[in-house]
């Protein structure tokens, strides 16, 4: 099937909720370069949202993956499976929290972060459904975690949604202080807003979050699900600031392409759940757990290293560009945001750029933002700059 076949179909048939997408689709990859169906190759800075850090070829991967295909895909959580039982080993040895609960994305993972929290809350004595929230912090599209969302865009057809949400700007102290009362049942935040524009929490902002809920005894979920999983340097971006959450989530990269989502809990937290409170039938199966198994094994020190030192890279490429479109280049790691001066729109940057070969996302704010895989080779960065140049 050629592409305009393949759009024509799609344009009848699937819900429209991505409109009109790219002039060129996939249909294989190697390392961070993507197959286009026009013959070119694509270098790859998107990583499909911040998920395919191993990229498009590791050989561990696949065999994982179809050793696993071969024995056993799924099972239901009525029976205890090996990958799953050793992949929460692995987690809570990496985060340093106790308890794990695997879904099938990151929105499910917020969703169990979010009931763990209530229930803690309501075990408390605490009548309360509501919840602290950042300004422009995204926690996905399911009803929960779209009004988890500070964006009000997102809630408009859908109020009244589900819990209730305060939304406190970021990197405001006074604000949190004046929000989190008796009254909230848990804090949810990123480290580095993704969706939002690629914007980082404040050490002391973070810092202080995590004051006020132990002061007031609810729960500070982190969501990791873009951050997380080595994205930044370190295994958890909370890690950067020596921060610890009692709840966080990770999804995007941790299945590398397998849908996968985990919530991660402290003992005191997780202990509010008992049999029968939450559940779900895909979610920690032994093919998705076999990937995210894989992809966690290979996020060692060794790892963390080059992501840190190839972030460097790359931000020091993006800020060498050499143009006045640009006011500010962020993140950590291989997490990187390009905001653009207004007069740029960079949804016509995205697209000029996959034009040129590169896949580059964009987030809030009139921000590029640069996920890639972490086999990203430097010279692809060094192309990447030149190309960024010509169109800017
Ligand atoms: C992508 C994302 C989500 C939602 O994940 P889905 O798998 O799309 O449900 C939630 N939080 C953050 C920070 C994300 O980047």
């Amino acid at each position: 099937m050629d592409h305009n076949q393949i759009q024509e179909l799609d344009a009848r048939h699937f819900l429209q909720v991505f409109g009109r997408r790219a002039f060129v689709h996939f249909t294989g990859g190697h390392d961070a370069v993507l197959h286009g169906d026009d013959g070119k190759e694509y270098q790859d800075f998107l990583a499909g949202i911040a998920v395919n850090a191993l990229g498009y070829s590791d050989a561990g991967f696949q065999s994982a993956v179809k050793t696993q295909v071969d024995a056993l895909i799924h099972i239901s959580n009525y029976f205890y499976n090996e990958p799953q039982a050793r992949l929460a080993q692995l987690l809570c040895e990496k985060t340093g929290l106790d308890r794990v609960f695997f879904g099938n994305s990151g929105a499910e993972a917020n969703e169990c972060a979010l009931k763990i929290a209530k229930k803690y809350a309501f075990a408390k004595g605490k009548q309360s459904a509501k919840f602290v929230s950042v300004q422009n912090s995204f926690h996905g599209r399911t009803v929960a975690t779209l009004f988890a969302t500070g964006q009000d865009k997102f809630h408009t057809a859908f109020r009244p949604g589900a819990f209730t949400f305060d939304y406190i700007p970021a990197n405001d102290v006074e604000a949190a202080k004046a929000a989190i009362d008796g009254d909230v049942c848990g804090v949810i935040c990123e480290v580095i807003q993704g969706e939002g524009g690629v914007l980082p929490l404040t050490q002391e902002y973070l810092q202080t979050l995590r004051d006020l809920c132990t002061q007031q005894d609810v729960a500070l979920i982190i969501d990791e699900i873009q951050t997380g999983m080595g994205r930044t340097g370190a295994f958890l971006a909370q890690q950067l600031y020596g921060v610890q959450a009692d709840i966080t989530t990770l999804a995007k990269a941790l299945g590398n392409g397998i849908p996968i989502g985990a919530c991660l809990a402290t003992q005191q937290f997780a202990d509010a759940f008992a049999p029968g409170d939450h559940g779900s039938t895909f979610g920690g199966n032994p093919l998705a757990c076999a990937a995210g198994l894989y992809v966690t094994s290979k996020i060692d020190a060794a790892m963390l290293d080059h992501v840190r030192a190839l972030g460097v890279y790359l931000k020091e490429q993006l800020c060498a560009v050499n143009s006045d479109q640009v006011c500010d280049v962020r993140g950590e790691g291989l997490m990187v945001g390009m905001q653009l001066k207004a007069g740029k729109d960079a949804h016509d940057v995205v697209s000029q750029m996959l034009r040129k070969g590169f896949v580059i996302g964009s987030a809030g704010g009139n921000t590029l933002r640069f996920v890639p895989p972490y086999v990203i080779a430097k010279e692809q960065i060094d192309a990447l700059k030149d190309a960024l140049e010509s169109v800017l």
